[in-house]
């Protein structure tokens, strides 16, 4: 069956073009690339020359970009390490940031003693700045973690007044950009640090990046040999990290071509679904980006089962919702913003592969599924 895919926030397709430069370095550059022959040199190469590009690409030095195995691990790394080597005592944060985030805050109270507080939020998820102007005012040393685009509603967190305001208050700030690099416009000039995950912009899974500003030296999470400048111990996934740098090449390159069809078609899906669900809200704030709409279905129309019956009819989509131990648990998001008992949240999440005939598709089926 035709499988029409909404869920490009959980992961993208590879870029063909990525999957073929990865197989091409599998197959030929297999040499270690801390070995010091040739072929180890040639491997070396190709990570430097990634390093080099997706540095120019984030408008970072070369020496500020570490690659990883994805966000969570740049996270982990990030967080304990200005815990343990900058002498943070307190984190601010937001209780929407992803997992990755929200479980190293618990584990640095639990086993550090650090003092974790939470932002308010409005109604539509966005961060009350001057709560965190408020939370800011204290003899702590304090980092500040929010990520940039939230992954479930789509809010766009203004980088530049957040770090602003952290610097005013001699802060550090820690954005998690894993839903906004490759898709917005990104200034880290005033960010401390950063982490993205490559398969989000159509690279491949299980390899990703942090940013650690210069000045900032942190401790590795991974101890064991001296790549990534001592940074990330263990031997480099050479074909990944050139996949990684290709795809947010592309991602950059076209990214205003991308942005514009998403954007129609997420308009589309917006004013189709006032008329096959007129009682649908949209939740979150909606100038979020262009990929992410998290509508708000009304309950006793739509079941608990509404995913799983869009997947039988081959749209897959996201319900704002984990299956844990075969338990379905609603979002922490969406908890978070008073929804839980409200609505049936439901995350369409976009790329440039989708079409209008894939929107009205997802329009048809919902008008099908509605219960009278
Ligand atoms: N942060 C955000 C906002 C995400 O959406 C994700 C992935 O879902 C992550 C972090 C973790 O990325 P990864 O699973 O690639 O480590």
């Amino acid at each position: 069956m035709r499988q029409i895919y909404f869920d490009n926030a959980a992961t993208t397709a590879p870029d063909p073009e990525v999957v073929e430069l990865m197989a091409r370095i599998q197959k030929e550059n297999y040499g270690n690339p801390s070995s010091v022959h040739r072929l180890g040199a040639l491997t070396r190469d190709i990570i430097e020359e990634a390093r080099g590009e997706m540095a120019s690409l984030l408008s970072i030095k070369s020496k500020e970009l570490f690659f990883t195995s994805g966000a969570t691990e740049s996270i982990n790394t990030i967080l304990a390490g200005a815990v343990k080597s900058l002498n943070i005592k307190r984190i601010i944060s937001s209780k929407i940031e992803h997992s990755a985030v929200l479980r190293s805050l618990e584990h640095l109270e639990k086993f550090f003693g650090i003092a974790v507080d939470y932002v308010s939020l409005d109604p539509l998820g966005k961060i009350d700045f001057e709560h965190l102007e408020s939370l800011l005012k204290s003899d702590k040393k304090t980092l500040v973690a929010l990520m940039h685009v939230n992954n479930e509603l789509g809010n766009i967190l203004p980088l530049n007044e957040c770090a602003g305001l952290c610097q005013s208050y001699g802060a550090l700030f820690f954005s998690d950009i894993v839903q906004s690099a490759g898709k917005i416009d990104l200034d880290l000039s005033d960010v401390d640090f950063a982490a993205g995950s490559a398969h989000k912009f159509h690279g491949p899974k299980g390899v990703g990046f942090m940013v650690v500003k210069s000045g900032n030296k942190i401790e590795p999470l991974l101890h064991g040999g001296p790549q990534e400048i001592n940074m990330r111990a263990g031997t480099e996934n050479v074909a990944a990290i050139a996949g990684m740098s290709r795809a947010l090449a592309l991602a950059v390159e076209n990214s205003e071509r991308r942005r514009q069809h998403i954007s129609a078609l997420k308009e589309r899906l917006i004013s189709g679904l006032q008329d096959v669900v007129p009682e649908a809200v949209i939740n979150g704030d909606p100038k979020g980006i262009h990929t992410i709409l998290n509508i708000g279905l009304p309950k006793e129309k739509y079941g608990k089962m509404l995913v799983f019956n869009l997947d039988m009819r081959g749209i897959a989509v996201s319900g704002g919702s984990a299956c844990s131990s075969g338990v379905m648990k609603i979002s922490h998001v969406i908890e978070a913003l008073g929804l839980a008992e409200k609505i049936i949240p439901l995350r369409v999440s976009f790329s440039h592969h989708n079409t209008e005939v894939e929107v009205d598709e997802l329009l048809n089926a919902l008008g099908d599924m509605v219960r009278d």
